[in-house]
This record gives structure tokens, C-alpha cells and sequence, in this order.
């Protein structure tokens, strides 16, 4: 019988609440895995057995495995019998061809300490074994080929490849969160750092339509989209900005306008939040990169809501964050050209120093909750799913 067994980060799951963390993520790849040939999925001591059934595709199961966060690694293993013989066999005949490998080593775990025979001994018998079937070199350090057997009460595992998992922690483990998304390259990266850290995020998109294209829709649609393979189900909040902006044109000098836009923003989202039961906002602001990203007007900014804001990518450089942006596979989508909405009615050289007393003069004469409120009410969701086919389900 074939399985992918999977290990969780053990560290972040300890204590009481571990069965409940398990549960979650069991759930969670029980979603994950929709639509695939899965029989069962089991959780034997401290690991998780996802039961293939005959139809099942490893590859895709093993795509699909790769994106749910609290999975620090899995392979394809087989279940072979609790004897030396039978897993002498079982391991023999799974070997790679002679050529294809140099070194080698067998690793062996014992979860069940009823098991007869050291771990230790068994890997040398089981390694004499391949040896004497192969020929190759041993390597205990820096084997080519790894082959490992995980003994749990009443049977064994056979894989010979781990793959990494994504890490972090089981979706929604940690609460739900609201992520301002543009169509940058900035913001994707800071929402999914918080999905990985067990955040269930939901999107609020700003736009300047029909003042500016649709295009930042779009590729906001675009991007969630790719966020959403590693949470499966996401709601997608498209707010028009482009009346309120045109409002705050009127009486709002130009340098300060920016500094204002994000305040409304984020007054906005804070609304959403509430609606949608989050309890903090996320942004993909970075320190210095931009004039609405020094800390004078990061702190303008978060007097507007009393949420706490979180900026996952407030010390990295833009280097680091394209990477990341790249692995994800946002970056492309991303850096399609774009009308930005920040750029709608403000000057090329915007305040980069806003105080206090200026945004408290220019707000008095706007009518700030009416126009918050009028946003809201315009603002339009949308339904992510993924894997898309069940989106009619
Ligand atoms: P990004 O690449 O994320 O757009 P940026 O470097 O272009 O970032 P800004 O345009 O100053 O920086 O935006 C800072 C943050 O404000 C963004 O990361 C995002 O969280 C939020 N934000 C900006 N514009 C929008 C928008 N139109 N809709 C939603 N959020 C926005
Ligand atoms: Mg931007």
C-alpha cells in the first residue's frame, strides 16, 4: 500500500493544544487534496499517513502537499511488514538501478520501542542487505541515496526521498487577518508570510476605476489566486477609491495627499476586518522604500485604526523580497504594467515628514466617516477556491 507520510514542525506544535493544531491540518489536507485519490488520512504516532488510494497520482498529491503550511516534510512511502526478512525484501526490491547511485546509507526510527531490535543494528543488517544487492559505497554523512524505515506499532514505512514542506503553521491556526493587496510585488509576499504563520487572510484591494483601467483589479485577482493554493479559500474585497480620492483632491494640499489616501485605506479595511472577524491588517510596507514608507508616515498611517498593523517585510530589501516573490510565483504577475491608485490626483514629490497637526487640519474639513462608508457600501467580494473545479460545488 502506497502513503505519503508527512511530518509536522514539531516545536510549534508541543503542548496541550497539539491535537487541536493536528486536527486542523489533517482538515486542511483533507481539502488540499480534494478530488484526488485519497482513502484515508491518518495521523500514527507524532506523524501523518495520507492513505493513496489506486488512482492516485503522486506528483499532483505531492504539488499539492508541498503548499500546506505546517508540513516540514513528506515523502512516498510504503507500508512493509515488521520483520527483518520482510523488510530486507521490501527494501531490496525497490532499489534504484546500480549506476544511477554511488553511496548510500539505510536510517532507521523507531516511534514503537516494543520492536525487538535496535535501530541502529537493523540499519546495519538492512545496509548490509542493499549492499550486498547494489555494491555501493556507505555514506553516513552524505549519502546519495537515503533509504529510511519509521517503525510505528504494528508496521513500517519505506521511503527513500524527503522533500521539504513549506513549514509554518496549520491554516487558520493562528486567526483571520486582512491584507491590503495592490497589484506590487510587495504586499502578495507579506500576506503569505502571515498565511504561513497560520493566518487565514483576507484581500482588500483598492481601485481607481473608472478614473484609471481595470488592470489592477486583475492582476489583484491574479494574485490572490496564487495566495489562494495555499489557503484553499479566500474572499477578495474590491474597493473603489477613485470618488473618494477625487473628493480628497479638493481640499487636501497635494504633498499630503498620499499619507491621507493610506489613512482611508486603512479605515476602510478596518471596517472590512470587523465584517469578516480579522483581527489585525497587513500591509507590504518596507522601511525607506518609498515616501509613504518612512516612519513618520508609517505612524500617520496606523493612528488611523486602532487594529494593529502588521508589516511582515518592514526589514527586508527589495532583493530579498523579489526572491521570495519569484519562488511564489507572483513576481511575474506583479510587474505587468499598472496605473497605481496612489499615483491618482498626488505630485511627483509627496510630504515625506506628515505631522499630526496637518492631517488633523486637513481631515476636520473632510467628511471622513461619510466617505468611509460610501466606499464600503460600493465595495464588491469576490470568491477564490482552490482546487478551482470545486468552485461550482
Ligand atoms: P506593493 O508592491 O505591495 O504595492 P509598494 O512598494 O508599491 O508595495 P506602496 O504602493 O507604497 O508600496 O504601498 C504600500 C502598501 O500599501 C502595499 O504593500 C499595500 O499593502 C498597501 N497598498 C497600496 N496601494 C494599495 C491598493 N491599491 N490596494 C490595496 N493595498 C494597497
Ligand atoms: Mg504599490
Amino acid at each position: 500500500m502506497t502513503s505519503i507520510l508527512a511530518h509536522y514542525s514539531e516545536i510549534a506544535l508541543k503542548g496541550k493544544n497539539r491535537p487541536w493544531f493536528i486536527g486542523r491540518l489533517v482538515r486542511h489536507l483533507h481539502m488540499a487534496l480534494a478530488g484526488l485519490s485519497v482513502k484515508e488520512i491518518r495521523t500514527p504516532m507524532g506523524r501523518i499517513e495520507v492513505v493513496l488510494g489506486r488512482e492516485a497520482t503522486a506528483g499532483e498529491i505531492r504539488e499539492r502537499m508541498s503548499r500546506v503550511f505546517g508540513i516540514a516534510n513528506y515523502s512516498v512511502a510504503t507500508r512493509v511488514p515488521l520483520d527483518f526478512d520482510g523488510m530486507a525484501e521490501a527494501i531490496v526490491s525497490r532499489l534504484p538501478p546500480r549506476e544511477s547511485v554511488s553511496s548510500f546509507r539505510v536510517w532507521v526510527r523507531r516511534a514503537d520501542q516494543q520492536f525487538a531490535v535496535l535501530s541502529p543494528d537493523l540499519a546495519r543488517d538492512l545496509g548490509s542487505k542493499v549492499w550486498h544487492a547494489r555494491g555501493w559505497k556507505v555514506d553516513l554523512d552524505h549519502a546519495e541515496l537515503v533509504i529510511s524505515l519509521e517503525i510505528v506499532p504494528g508496521q513500517a514505512y519505506l521511503y527513500m526521498n524527503k522533500e521539504p514542506g513549506p513549514g509554518g503553521l496549520p491554516t487558520g491556526t493562528a486567526g483571520r487577518v486582512t491584507a491590503l493587496l495592490s497589484g506590487g510585488i510587495d504586499s502578495p509576499v507579506a500576506a503569505w508570510r502571515m498565511m504561513k504563520r497560520g493566518c487565514h487572510v483576507t484581500f482588500v484591494h483598492f481601485h481607481s476605476a473608472p478614473f484609471l483601467s481595470n488592470v489592477s483589479q486583475e492582476k489583484a485577482r491574479r494574485l490572490a489566486a496564487v495566495l489562494t493554493r495555499y489557503q484553499l479559500r479566500s474572499r477578495l474585497f474590491m474597493v473603489p477609491f477613485g470618488e473618494l480620492q477625487r473628493q480628497v483632491t479638493l481640499s487636501v494640499p497635494g504633498e499630503l495627499r498620499v499619507v491621507i489616501y493610506r489613512r482611508f485605506m486603512m479605515r476602510i479595511a478596518e471596517r472590512i476586518a470587523r465584517d469578516v472577524r480579522a483581527k489585525a491588517l497587513v500591509t507590504g510596507d518596507v522601511i525607506g522604500q518609498v515616501a509613504s514608507q518612512t516612519l513618520d508616515n508609517i505612524a500617520a498611517t496606523d493612528s488611523a485604526t486602532r487594529l494593529p498593523i502588521f508589516r511582515p517585510l518592514v526589514g527586508m530589501d527589495k532583493e530579498e523580497i523579489m526572491a521570495q516573490a519569484q519562488r511564489l510565483g507572483t513576481f511575474e504577475i506583479s510587474i505587468e504594467p499598472d496605473e497605481d491608485t496612489c499615483t491618482l490626483f498626488t505630485p511627483r514629490h509627496p510630504e515625506t515628514h506628515a505631522r499630526r497637526h496637518q492631517i488633523d487640519e486637513v481631515e476636520a474639513i473632510l467628511p471622513v466617516a461619510d466617505m468611509v462608508k460610501d466606499a464600503a457600501a460600493r465595495t464588491v467580494v469576490e470568491h477564490l477556491r482552490y482546487p478551482s473545479s470545486l468552485s461550482s460545488a
